[in-house]
């Protein structure tokens, strides 16, 4: 058991300046989200290009996409764009009381960001990784605080939805979860606690179904456009199996197969060979323009729980 020292946050523990690690899809939207809320923001990706790109597209959402920010009379896109700053390097983190760990879905690249965290971050602050798959107590080890970590699975599109799966890791202490509630709360949502196991409760079932959906596209059995009608229409599902990948991104549904079968030894978690040509051609979904569907431009997700 690793030397952990166990003083909870404490429900007087300031959640004012929230770093959050990864402008992509969920970092672009639970930035977004906290700043809207009125919260500072420091925003990391590893290059300036993705940054740029992150703040053109909140910029946009909050302009153009009044269902994106959710509150009439909020306040206005420039007000909310200046609480966040962006950032390739972790100096301004010195500040943040609460982080938001949303990186791309591989083992290696998280373990390589939670020793800075730990580093830069004031001891006070929690970790929250935004991950589908990856286990949070796994995630903990890699800090000296894991009664600290935890895990926050956001929605996407994140302003739009108001639950988020808060996942308790092995040593996640009482305190964090209460301040992690706490701090949901600020920016409108609730957490379902829920305990730790590699896809926690969502990513065990959902991966598995999308995976499968594609194994029917491959066998032939049916085509996409029939196979998510079947769901919409039948099931009632706004959404289908086969859309849903393509609003996650079907990249991120590959490492997340991946993180499931290394996690569980089980074959059942086997990523569909067609899933993998489609992101080696670069057809990753809604955020490349194309995958099982055609999107014309990168487009921010409608709706659907992913
Ligand atoms: P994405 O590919 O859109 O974005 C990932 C971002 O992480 C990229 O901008 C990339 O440049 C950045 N990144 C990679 N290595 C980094 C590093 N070392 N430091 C800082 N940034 C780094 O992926 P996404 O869909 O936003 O997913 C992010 C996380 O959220 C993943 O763990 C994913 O499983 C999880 N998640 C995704 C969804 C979804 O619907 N897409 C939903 C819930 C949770």
């Amino acid at each position: 058991m690793p030397d952990i020292e166990q003083s909870d946050p404490g429900p007087s523990t300031p959640l004012r300046t929230i770093g959050v690690v990864g402008a992509g899809v969920m970092g672009v939207g639970v930035a977004q989200n906290l700043a809207q809320t009125g919260h500072r923001v420091v925003l990391l990706d590893l290059s300036d290009h993705v940054l740029a790109a992150a703040r053109a597209e909140i910029e946009r959402n909050l302009r153009f996409h009044g269902f994106f920010t959710k509150q009439k009379g909020g306040p206005p896109p420039a007000e909310v764009l200046e609480r966040i700053t962006f950032t390739t390097g972790y100096a301004p983190f010195a500040d943040a009381d609460f982080v938001v760990e949303n990186a791309t879905e591989k083992v290696a690249v998280k373990q390589g960001i939670y020793p800075v965290l730990d580093e830069v971050c004031p001891p006070h602050a929690c970790f929250a990784a935004n991950t589908s798959c990856i286990s949070i107590t796994r995630i903990g080890g890699w800090t000296r605080r894991p009664d600290r970590v935890l895990g926050m699975h956001f929605m996407n599109p994140v302003p739009l939805k108001p639950v988020v799966e808060t996942i308790r890791g092995f040593y996640t202490s009482q305190g964090t979860i209460d301040t992690a509630l706490r701090f949901l709360g600020q920016m409108g949502k609730e957490g379902i606690v829920v305990n730790d196991l590699p896809g926690f409760v969502s990513n065990r079932v959902l991966m598995l179904t999308i995976n499968e959906a594609i194994w029917e596209v491959m066998d032939g059995v049916a085509s996409a456009e029939d196979i998510d009608r079947i769901f919409v229409t039948c099931f009632g599902h706004k959404m289908g199996p086969i859309a849903t990948g393509d609003l996650i991104g079907l990249d991120t549904i590959l490492y997340s197969l991946e993180v499931l079968y290394d996690s569980y030894n089980d074959p059942k978690f086997r990523p569909c060979p067609l899933l993998r040509k489609m992101v080696d051609a670069g057809l990753h979904g809604r955020k490349t323009g194309r995958g099982f569907f055609d999107y014309g431009v990168p487009a921010a997700g409608a709706s659907a729980a992913a």
